[in-house]
């Protein structure tokens, strides 16, 4: 269906990035997959082809872009065959550096989103904590004010780009009286290689391009000019952002789906059973069939939340719902997917079947679907 959302210019970009990402990333991802590690120089090369940072402002390396640019990055990044690596990249592009610029002065821009827009540095979003997730306002790393200093203690886990980025912007309780308390957090930017910041990388069950970490801050003395915006505006920032980051998590979701659809249409129409190519028993026909409904439904919904988000219009609700929606669904489809693939769906050499671990993470990470329920019944006003 051709939803009119982009432009000639959004496809141009798209080509680009398609080609960049054939040429630069899937042949290599699985070498990357093994090692766990994306090679810093692809971060340069972004950087260096204008892939990141550039809804950003031209005086610190972007190009001003209109947010409908990002959703065409998570389209292509879903179709590289390679979902760690587009977790990494839009952690750093729509989930963190997005601190940076909505919050930071002149001086944190260049010091900071310059790098990051060029590929030098590489950023993180650290919130969740080892004993809150879901609940933002129950963190409980510490920074206290001493003279022109931060003194930062507690710990962070699940970080995204945590191992090998060099920024994380941390959230942090600035005030431990506030009330309600969500209004005594903040974000400060930490430097990785900070004397008492440490990282341990996680082992996880898919997604092993991206490095996820454990951060463990102690007595971290941090510059009071590392602070973005004002004290008590870090949940607000966080709430905020977390918009868009769903919204490009829906996105990814509905393009994955897409491919793995396409893919297990070759199969059934190639694997003969009882004489016949397995896409002509109905069971399997309407399988596909179905798959293809949900993925549709949901490229609408996303369609539509990016459209209203790019015009600055509050769609919490459309996209609590899209993030819900899609994250389910492309689980649903890469369950359904595998059992269409027979055997093979459960062979890790196979496309298909790599990325059921992957996808398990889509429906936690960013918020919950459960968490989404949530938002979206509030907002309906129950
Ligand atoms: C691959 C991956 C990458 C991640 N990257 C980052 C990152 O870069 N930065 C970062 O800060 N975090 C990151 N996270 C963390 C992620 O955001 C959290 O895991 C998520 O928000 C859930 O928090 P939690 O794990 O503490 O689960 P909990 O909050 O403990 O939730 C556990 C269960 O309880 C349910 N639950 C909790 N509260 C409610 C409620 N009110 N009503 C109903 N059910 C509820 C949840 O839905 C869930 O099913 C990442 C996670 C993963 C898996």
């Amino acid at each position: 269906m051709n939803y009119d959302l982009f432009t000639g210019e959004h496809e141009q970009f798209r080509r680009q990035v398609s080609r960049f990402l054939a040429e630069k990333v899937t042949p290599f991802a699985p070498e990357w997959e093994m090692k766990r590690e994306i090679p810093r120089s692809i971060w340069g090369e972004m950087g260096r082809v204008g892939f990141l940072g550039f809804c950003y402002d031209q005086a610190y390396g972007g190009v001003g872009a209109d947010e409908l640019f990002r959703i065409v990055m998570a389209q292509e990044l879903a179709l590289c065959g390679a979902p760690g690596f587009g977790i990494s990249v839009t952690a750093h592009n729509d989930m963190s550096t997005t601190y940076i610029n909505l919050l930071g002065n002149h001086e944190q821009k260049l010091r900071w989103l310059t790098p990051c827009i060029a590929g030098e540095k590489v950023c993180a979003i650290a919130v969740t904590e080892p004993g809150a997730g879901s609940d933002v306002a129950g963190i409980a790393t510490r920074a206290e004010k001493k003279g022109d200093q931060y003194i930062i203690n507690g710990q962070k886990t699940f970080i995204t780009n945590g191992y090998y980025g060099d920024l994380l912007v941390t959230a942090v309780k600035t005030d431990l009286k506030a009330t309600p308390p969500y209004k005594g957090i903040s974000l400060i930017v930490i430097e990785k290689g900070t004397p008492g910041v440490s990282a341990r990388k996680l082992e996880k069950i898919g997604g092993h391009i991206s490095d996820t970490a454990e951060i463990f801050f102690e007595d971290v003395e941090v510059p009071a000019n590392h602070l973005l915006g004002q004290e008590g505006m870090g949940f607000f920032a966080i709430m905020t952002n977390f918009q868009l980051e769903r919204l490009i998590a829906g996105i990814l979701c509905v393009e994955i789906a897409g491919w793995i659809l396409d893919k297990t249409m070759d199969h059934a129409k190639q694997r003969i059973a009882f004489g016949k190519p397995i896409g002509k028993f109905q069971v399997i026909r309407h399988k596909l069939a179905d798959m293809a409904t949900a993925i549709e439904l949901n490229r609408a919904l996303g369609y539509q939340c990016a459209n209203q988000f790019s015009r600055r219009v509050d769609v919490t609700m459309e996209i609590s719902m899209f993030k819900a929606s899609a994250s389910e669904m492309v689980n649903r489809v890469v369950y359904d997917a595998t059992q269409i693939l027979g055997g093979y769906g459960y062979m890790a050499e196979y496309e298909v079947a790599k990325l059921y671990p992957d996808l398990r993470a889509v429906t936690i990470a960013g918020g919950t679907t459960e968490i989404m329920k949530d938002i979206i019944s509030r907002l309906m006003g129950i």
